[in-house]
């Protein structure tokens, strides 16, 4: 971190400014020029207050040289992670495509839809049962029962389950699920986040919705500064100005959560765009950005779905994306 102090600036002030930083344990390497001093602060600048620093009289401006994140960090950990679920892996060459209905919402609809999804390639089941709805209206999901026909189709195919936690007072209920969503909405839920970082559970952190990447990789610090460092991060979609699509996907996302951290990173094209017929082009997009697996919304009767209808695939153009996808990868 570099800080800049105003010109006029007496030795005082300065003796001053250096001893406070020093009692923060970083070393300061001082810089005078005729104009301006510049101090540079070396140690671990992840605990300083920016803003503290940058609002004091006599400083001009701070600058960041390096990121606040340091466990989710490319620099400190150069190798891609590779999580593991179940029998699913994901990062490091090891690609995952995670499918299944918005929500669970009755044993044959689950069961039928895992087996379709493992058919086609699925490697991971997906299905809330904690759903985030805007209206309190809104089918709110079915809950524990939710959970329990998901440890059934699991039982059933094999897959691994993917289910969004909403409250850390249902985490005794996530005992068999095998990867942890936390969704766009709690990404900066921090007492949630701290809370899974305690667990060993593999934990999916979707991108909030008007989050940058700094955020994103920040919430993870806060679920690896616990211990816990099974994160795969997902890009769903951003609010912008155009409302033709749900959200905006950034897919520039992918390759830029690559070069700053070696976590894994999912797209998932279905809250992405809002509409069906979108998904498939997004999700080779995605895959060609460099993405680590991707996360589809599949139902049996999309046209009856109590969530999501709209961005839902049937099986059987899952499949046909899940071919469009194994093409591309095998491109590549
Ligand atoms: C979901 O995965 O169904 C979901 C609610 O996603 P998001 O948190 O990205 O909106
Ligand atoms: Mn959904």
């Amino acid at each position: 971190m570099i800080a800049i102090l105003k010109n006029g600036t007496t030795p005082e002030q300065k003796n001053h400014l250096i001893q406070w930083l020093k009692k923060q344990n970083l070393d300061v390497h001082v810089s005078e020029g005729k104009q301006v001093t510049i101090l540079g602060l070396v140690g671990d600048t992840s605990r300083v207050d920016m803003e503290l620093l940058c609002s004091l009289e006599i400083v001009e401006s701070v600058k960041r040289v390096s990121e606040p994140f340091k466990q989710a960090n490319r620099k400190f950990h150069p190798k891609d992670t590779i999580v593991e679920a179940g029998s699913a892996r994901i990062g490091g060459g090891y690609f995952a495509m995670i499918a299944g209905p918005c929500s669970v919402e009755s044993e044959e609809q689950i069961v039928a839809v895992a087996k379709a999804v493992k058919e086609s390639g699925a490697t991971m089941l997906r299905g809330g049962a904690f759903k985030p709805r805007t209206s309190p209206y809104a089918f709110q999901g079915m809950g524990p029962e939710g959970l329990r026909l998901l440890e059934l189709a699991k039982q059933e195919t094999g897959l691994p389950i993917v289910t969004e936690i909403m409250n850390i007072n249902t985490l005794e209920l996530f005992d068999n699920v095998d990867v942890i969503q936390v969704g766009a909405r709690n990404m900066q839920n921090f007492d949630l986040l701290k809370e899974l970082g305690k667990t060993k559970k593999a934990i999916l952190l979707k991108r909030g919705l008007a989050n940058t990447l700094q955020e994103l990789l920040m919430s993870a610090e806060y679920i690896m500064s616990e211990g816990n460092e099974n994160i795969i991060l997902c890009e769903r979609g951003i609010r912008t100005f155009e409302t033709y699509t749900r959200n905006t996907m950034d897919l520039s996302a992918i390759p830029v959560l690559h070069e700053l951290s070696h976590l894994p990173v999912v797209a998932d094209p279905s809250h992405a765009t809002g509409k069906s017929r979108l998904v498939s082009s997004m999700a080779c997009a995605a895959v060609a950005a460099g993405a680590d697996g991707l996360m589809i919304e599949v139902h049996n009767d999309p046209e009856h779905a109590l969530c999501d209808g709209a961005q839902s695939l049937t099986p059987a153009q899952f499949d046909d994306v899940s071919r469009r996808v194994r093409a591309i990868r095998e491109a590549l």
